[in-house]
């Protein structure tokens, strides 16, 4: 349905949400805070995630 959104409110709304990507949890952090490797899911303890971001287009 919602194929164009608004870019503003997108932003606002996955910026700094990042996810799992053993799990798929999601999760709020900062980009700062993965950078140096403080950020580990809380489920799974995995260490890499990814912007929400990027799940939008498929
Ligand atoms: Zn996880």
């Amino acid at each position: 349905m919602a194929k164009k959104k608004f870019p503003e409110l997108e932003q606002r709304l996955f910026k700094n949400v990042y996810v799992c990507m053993r799990c798929n949890s999601k999760m709020k952090t900062s980009l700062k805070k993965i950078e140096a490797g403080k950020v580990k899911c809380r489920r799974c303890g995995y260490a890499f995630l990814r912007l929400k971001n990027k799940d939008i287009k498929v």
